[in-house]
């Protein structure tokens, strides 16, 4: 079977590093040839065209994608992201990651990802509704609440995902709730799903911490990316003792050594539109916010940032992996060499996935849970991950990368070998 090569992803790109994880992972568990070579294929991947009526009346023509990598386990389960770098290959990496993941939390389904290439920052409101509504009519055969369920990701959000649920229950004819994750609380979402990647990573450090034998008090955060998950996990992380030093968004970054007050970040971030310029920080650059002195980095915006190159640079004692895909594989052999305790993607960013769960779970029953028991379940299901993926870390001799993925993969491994190749 053709292995991939360890390429830096910045060359290669993110499906290269998926595969080169899956690659690394079967090698470990001596995966027989036949499911390692399902596992290397997604199920099913879509390409439509998605044409839009722009505001000025011109009719823009937008490419999107649907990958659905696996449905052993149940139904595909994974955002949609708005971004004018989506690819199909991008979305066929980020729905492998999504079946391990959901394998590592141990939530009943495989992994699915989309998106549209388009710049959303560019588009009013009503062009956005047009192009999701298009988009998801042209994907209403192949997604449903027992079938593929999509959820907020890169500059999607709740509204998205309410137009999706608009769109698929206009065509069956009756209100379907369950077919989207990360919905308005107003139509039978969670509460406590739009902090849930945020919290969930915030679980996780809080136990690597411990683990080892670092103090919280005082633990200086490097957070790169503040959106949805970098936003959420600054605001979480500083009321259990977590100091914010240093922050970033797509138009740049801001430094404080003493620590920057989240509600700041946050006010700043909703009046400007970026963390730039907030008062009493220092400006800097996203690669710069990479080497800051701290303890803790949070990687939270996009893949491939983590490299042979920039990894060297890199102080922190700890990485929590709030992005999917943020360190390539020649990056990794770089942070294991400097002995840097990574909190893979599949791991720290599983609180989002989680709390879809248990929003696909209330949606299917009618039956809404407090947010106190939202936290409490997730707390649990992150804890236990944490523990299973450290000791297997521990019993194998491997990265916590390495451990996260063969848990994840194990599972699904597992799951396809019972149910045999059909037919
Ligand atoms: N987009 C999020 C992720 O990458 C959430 C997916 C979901 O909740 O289905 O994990």
């Amino acid at each position: 079977m053709a292995q991939s090569d360890t390429s830096d992803v910045k060359i290669a790109g993110p499906l290269e590093t998926a595969l080169v994880q899956l690659d690394q992972t079967a090698e470990l568990l001596q995966l027989e040839q036949s499911i390692h070579g399902k596992l290397r294929e997604p199920k099913r991947v879509v390409r439509v065209s998605v044409p839009t009526k722009m505001d000025d009346g011109d009719v823009e023509v937008f490419v999107g994608y649907r990958s659905q990598h696996n449905m052993d386990r149940g139904p595909c389960k994974g955002g949609i992201r708005y971004h004018p770098g989506v690819t199909m290959e991008e979305v066929m990496a980020l729905s492998m990651w999504m079946t391990w993941k959901c394998a590592v939390v141990n939530v009943p389904f495989g992994g699915g990802k989309g998106g549209i290439a388009c710049n959303p920052k560019g588009m009013s409101m009503a062009e956005l509704e047009r192009m999701t509504r298009r988009f998801a009519s042209e994907l209403v055969d192949i997604i449903g609440p027992d079938i593929d369920i999509p959820a907020p990701d890169v500059y999607t959000n709740a509204q998205t995902m309410a137009w999706i649920m608009d769109t698929y229950s206009m065509n069956a004819g009756h209100v379907v709730p369950a077919v989207v994750t990360g919905k308005p609380v107003e139509l039978g979402g969670s509460l406590g799903r739009d902090k849930a990647t945020g919290l969930g990573c915030v679980f996780v450090v809080r136990e690597a911490l411990k683990t080892l034998g670092m103090p919280i008090e005082g633990a200086r955060m490097a957070v790169q990316g503040f959106g949805n998950v970098g936003s959420w996990y600054s605001r979480l992380i500083e009321p259990i003792g977590g100091k914010v030093v240093a922050a970033s968004d797509s138009r740049g970054g801001v430094y404080n050594p003493n620590g920057i007050a989240c509600a700041d970040l946050v006010a700043h971030k909703k009046e400007t539109g970026s963390v730039v310029g907030c008062a009493g920080t220092d400006g800097i650059t996203n690669e710069e916010l990479l080497a800051v002195d701290c303890e803790v980095l949070v990687p939270s915006a996009l893949e491939g940032v983590i490299t042979s190159e920039t990894a060297p640079t890199i102080k922190a004692k700890v990485i929590a992996e709030g992005a999917n895909g943020p360190t390539t594989p020649r990056g990794q052999e770089a942070l294991n060499d400097k002995g840097i305790f990574v909190l893979p993607d599949i791991l720290a960013n599983a609180g989002g996935v989680t709390v879809s769960y248990f929003e696909w779970v209330q949606s299917l029953a009618g039956y809404f849970w407090s947010e106190e028991e939202v936290d409490t379940q997730l707390e649990k299901v992150m804890v236990t991950a944490f523990e299973r993926v450290h000791a297997e870390s521990e019993k194998l001799g491997v990265d916590m990368r390495l451990a996260a993925s063969a848990v994840g993969v194990g599972r699904v491994a597992r799951a396809v070998r019972l149910r045999g190749i059909y037919p």
